[in-house]
């Protein structure tokens, strides 16, 4: 399996890191060994001073596919988690200052917590207003809403799909809503879907 990231996906967060606005979707990968699951705890790697977390939506790649056309896109997913795309953002504001790829900043071990269970898509009344939340130390850190995705479900699956194959049991992180910061030893991120807690992981 492979993990997909779309970044700038949300206006207030690409304003907070004073970013442009892309015209087309933000693409990078995750390698698999950066998947943390059933809420391991999250060990602080010692090459970066600053961790972040960014609380995304997650969609489960349900069929293989190439070439999608947006109509098509709801049938290639059939769930919907959570999870966190952690970020050295010291490491990244390096590379790209001088233009150098982010793998490192975004794939390392451990780098994308994901939820347990993934809700099935039938479970949505509306996939275009799923509310999402992150909480540090109980305290609400993040909090987004589908309806806010600069690029939808569906577009990111198309979009995608015409560069790289999707294949069954692929995860696709859809961005995240602004409040991104620092983590630090000692706290607790707990992630809730609508008002389900999905995410409860500790970082040493
Ligand atoms: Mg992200």
């Amino acid at each position: 399996m492979k993990i997909l990231c779309i970044g700038r996906n949300y206006a207030e967060h690409i304003a907070e890191l004073q970013n442009e606005t892309p015209d087309a979707p933000v693409i990078f990968a995750k390698p698999d060994t950066a998947l943390l699951q059933r809420n391991q705890p999250f060990f602080l790697p010692d090459f970066s001073q600053d961790i972040h977390h960014e609380i995304e939506l997650v969609l489960r790649i349900c069929k293989n596919g190439k070439n999608i056309e947006e109509k098509f896109a709801p049938t290639y997913f059939d769930a919907i988690g959570l999870g966190i795309d952690f970020t050295a953002r010291d490491l990244q504001s390096k590379l790209k200052s001088k233009g150098l790829p982010w793998e490192l900043a975004k794939g390392f071990d451990g780098s994308a917590p994901i939820s347990q269970e993934f809700k099935p898509v039938a479970e949505f009344q509306d996939l275009k207003n799923i509310n999402f939340r992150l909480e540090v130390n109980g305290e609400v850190r993040q909090q987004g809403n589908s309806s806010l995705m600069l690029h939808d479900f569906n577009k990111i699956i198309s979009y995608i799909s015409q560069f790289i194959t999707l294949k069954m049991g692929d995860l696709i992180f859809t961005g995240t809503p602004s409040g991104v910061g620092q983590v630090k030893i000692g706290d607790q991120l707990t992630g809730y879907l609508e008002n389900e807690k999905l995410l409860d992981l500790a970082v040493k």
